[in-house]
């Protein structure tokens, strides 16, 4: 019987600086992902719909106040078209992200999308949803409309510090009371934070970690924070240190499989800031999940989250074949066409899938 990682252990891993012991915790992490969630890495296609946004993240190069920035909204057929572009490569998935809207046109048009991307590709492609804080309601028609996941970073589980990372107006209980709508909807459900914040210590890393245990979520997507130079939010004295946060995204990769074990994480994008393979070191700490970009090429400079985000320039196409390489090189499988579901969720609910309604069985 393997022994459960404690707080202890955990602490003393994110102080770590000795590259060979790093190595060997990321070694052991990426044998628990082999040994619980398979040798198969899960491309989801990332469409980035609109960069319209009713909030104000003080981290978040689109947060509302930024009028630095024309807004896109993606038409219907825009996403489809992206949508088919996903599909025809053979990634069993897509990512729906946006800035935060709440509003009945919005949500009806996001039900409706849903209901045409299944349709469209015989109810084969999986979705899952990025798209913020919504109701219950919202979550429950989303998903009866064929969207199976859903990711909402937390951000951080440390309410305190949740604060100072927000307005007045956004508030931590709301947030993660929606993650709990979301499970008791049906959906994987999906949550994270960011890494390396100003005011993070090691001790809210591992209390983010424990948070994901006690919620016990069934995907994990969390990278390290990169500042924005148009938000209220940066490192003080620009005291930002790239190779020390890059390993720390790792070390949580890694400490996040050995303590979850069977749930799928992904390996963000912001880690490729960092450094040119990062998304590959993190498959290589454990991570299972890539997303690579697959919005439009003309509207991705519009959707900085943050400074120096990679690909602006690409499209969808050179960035799988890019990724493709990279993934093999390193001796992993891309599990092509599947849905690539987390195996914690399957698990929980005894593999439902043949109970699942038709428009969400792969
Ligand atoms: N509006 C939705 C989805 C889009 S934002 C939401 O907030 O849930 C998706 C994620 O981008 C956020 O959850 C946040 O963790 C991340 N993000 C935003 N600004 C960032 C930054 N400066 N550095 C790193 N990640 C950032
Ligand atoms: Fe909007 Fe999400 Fe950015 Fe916050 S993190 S400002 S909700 S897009």
């Amino acid at each position: 019987m393997e022994h459960e990682i404690t707080r202890k252990d955990m602490l003393k891993w994110l102080d770590e600086k000795d590259p060979e012991k790093l190595s060997g915790l990321y070694r052991e992490a990426y044998a628990c992902k082999l040994r619980y969630a398979g040798p198969k890495v899960y491309f989801r296609g990332l469409i980035e719909i609109s960069n319209v946004c009713a909030k104000n993240c003080y981290y978040c190069g689109i947060r509302r106040d930024n009028r630095d920035l024309s807004r896109f909204s993606m038409t219907e057929e825009e996403i489809l078209e992206a949508t088919k572009t996903v599909y025809d490569l053979g990634y069993g998935s897509i990512v729906l992200q946006s800035g935060e809207c709440q509003d009945d046109a919005y949500t009806a048009f996001i039900e409706q999308t849903i209901r045409k991307i299944k349709s469209r590709t015989s109810q084969k492609i999986g979705i899952t949803l990025s798209l913020g804080e919504q109701t219950a309601e919202t979550y429950e028609r989303w998903f009866r409309a064929g969207a199976h996941r859903y990711l909402l970073r937390i951000e951080t589980s440390d309410p305190s510090l949740y604060e100072k990372l927000h307005p007045g107006d956004h508030s931590f209980e709301v947030r993660r009371d929606c993650l709990r709508a979301l499970r008791r909807t049906g959906y994987q459900v999906g949550t994270g934070v960011m890494i390396g914040l100003p005011f993070q210590t090691h001790e809210n890393l591992v209390s983010d970690l424990l948070f994901f245990q006690e919620e016990d979520v069934d995907m994990i997507g969390m990278g390290p924070y990169l500042p924005h130079a148009g938000t209220p939010l940066s490192w003080p004295d620009g005291n930002y240190d790239p190779a020390d946060h890059f390993r720390l995204g790792l070390v949580m990769i890694s400490l996040a499989r050995l303590l979850l074990r069977d749930v799928n994480i992904a390996a963000a994008t912001a880690l490729q800031t960092l450094d040119a393979t990062g998304r590959e070191k993190g498959i290589a700490a454990g991570a299972n999940i890539i997303m690579p970009n697959s919005t439009p090429t003309a509207y991705r400079k519009l959707y900085q989250l943050y400074d120096n985000k990679p690909c602006r320039e690409e499209n969808a196409r050179q960035c799988r074949s890019c990724l493709e390489k990279r993934i093999c090189g390193a001796g992993d499988e891309v599990g092509y066409g599947e849905w690539g579901d987390s195996p914690h969720f399957l698990k929980r609910h005894g593999d439902l899938r043949g109970a699942f309604p038709k428009n969400r069985q792969p």
